[in-house]
């Protein structure tokens, strides 16, 4: 009997499987290195406006704690519960490790949807859950970052409480903050940047003209805004761009600074063209040379995957291929090029540590300092999953979490278990 259930958690669990069984780890050993260590539940009760009082269930799952603090970050979205966190938060572990950050992973949120709360109860409920957080997090235990449903704004008012908590301010608590406030140069733009920087790298590789090439994005918030806008920038056409409020099309090229003011001003892309509208069920299997799904978990499973007509994709959410559609993109290795989410999206914790790092030694760096340290652990990071890859013959998934896994590992062993 286990808390941990649902649909999100047992695919972690089976990719795990496939990773355990690919690195011969002993049954015994296993659930040690799964199993979160720590899953909280806090009720955050706050007031409404309408005067009434209302209870909201929030989350932290903080998967290991053998590297040094757990990291992830906080999510606000209707389906936020403690399978889906805990999934989360073992994935973070595989990131963290196969980068080399000194970190275990932990995901947290907010059982919440946003369309019915208003911006002073989002601030009401933002603080009561770092309020309620206080007793398990810390710079040195738990750092929290942003996540779906969740911003700088709110980054901001995490640290706030709990430096107010503390009497001083404690910028290092969270990433993901505003630069005012104590956040790093290039941590907005991290994530989509590095998905951007990898699909290059590969499309390099795969000879793919990148004036001649297309790119589709599933989902516009932080990742597949900034990832759509640097692979513009790099001379590609983002022929469509859907979010929860449909899907946009123009074969000659979507305006993305434009639809990028479009969607911060109205919340998303809804209302920014009528004659560009699209079928957004249609948009992951378009014919495009990089796809970025960077919505939410399990959107390609094996029919999609079968489907699917890109060159390159390049996983900015956290786990949008189901275990099955990994079997097929298995077939499918030669047609299309996967980068798996472990390290594609992995630009923003890469940041969030150089954030961290900074806010601990009070000494700021230029944002091209901040972008080059990224890309160079993204490429080190893909060089030795490509070496693993061949090296194994197994996928690049397979590759990526076991090296992660393998790292984890290492550490627990060479620790021992205590007492
Ligand atoms: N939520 C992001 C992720 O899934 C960022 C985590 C962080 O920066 O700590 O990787």
């Amino acid at each position: 009997m286990s808390i941990y259930s649902g649909d999100v958690f047992d695919m972690a669990a089976r990719q795990f499987g496939v990773i355990a069984n690919h690195l011969g780890i002993p049954m015994d050993e296993r659930d040690r290195l799964l199993l979160p260590k720590r899953a909280i539940t806090v009720s955050c009760p706050i007031h409404r406006d309408d005067g009434s009082v209302e209870v909201f269930e929030g989350y932290r799952v903080q998967h290991h704690l053998t590297l040094g603090p757990t990291k992830g970050g906080t999510r606000f979205a209707p389906s936020v519960g403690i399978g889906e966190v805990a999934a989360l938060a073992i994935w973070m572990s595989w990131k963290c490790a196969l980068v080399g950050l000194p970190y275990g992973g932990a995901k947290g949120g907010i059982r919440v949807d946003l369309a019915t709360i208003s911006k002073r109860e989002l601030e009401s409920l933002s603080r009561r859950y770092m309020q309620e957080m206080i007793p398990f997090v810390g710079p040195h235990t738990d750092v929290m970052a942003p996540d779906m449903g969740t911003n700088e704004q709110v980054m901001a008012w995490f640290m706030d409480t709990y430096s107010m908590y503390q009497g001083r301010t404690v910028t290092e608590i969270v990433t993901g903050k505003p630069v005012a406030s104590g956040g790093t140069l290039g941590r907005r733009e991290a994530t989509g940047r590095g998905v951007a920087h990898l699909a290059k790298r590969v499309m390099a590789e795969l000879a793919i003209d990148l004036n001649r090439a297309t790119a589709v994005i599933q989902g516009f918030g932080n990742v597949g805004s900034y990832a759509a806008l640097e692979l513009q920038q790099f001379g590609l056409k983002v022929i469509a761009v859907s979010d929860h409020t449909g899907a946009l099309y123009d074969a000659a090229g979507l305006d993305i600074p434009a639809l990028m003011r479009h969607a911060t001003a109205h919340g998303s892309i809804a209302g920014f063209s009528t004659e560009l509208q699209f079928d957004p069920t249609q948009i992951l299997t378009l014919r495009c040379d990089v796809l970025v799904p960077a919505a939410m978990e399990r959107v390609i499973d094996a029919e999609t995957a079968a489907k699917l007509q890109c060159r390159v994709l390049a996983e900015g959410a956290n786990g949008p291929t189901t275990p099955d559609a990994d079997l097929v993109l298995a077939q499918r290795r030669d047609e299309v090029f996967l980068i798996p989410d472990v390290l594609c999206n992995s630009g923003g914790v890469i940041v969030s540590y150089f954030e961290w790092v900074q806010d601990l030694q009070q000494l700021f760096w230029e944002e091209a300092e901040v972008t080059r340290r990224e890309y160079q652990i993204l490429d080190r990071a893909f060089d030795q999953m490509i070496a693993r890859a061949n090296a194994d013959n197994v996928p690049h998934r397979t590759a990526a979490m076991a090296i992660g896994v393998e790292k984890v590992r290492a550490a627990k062993n060479m620790r021992g278990l205590f007492p």
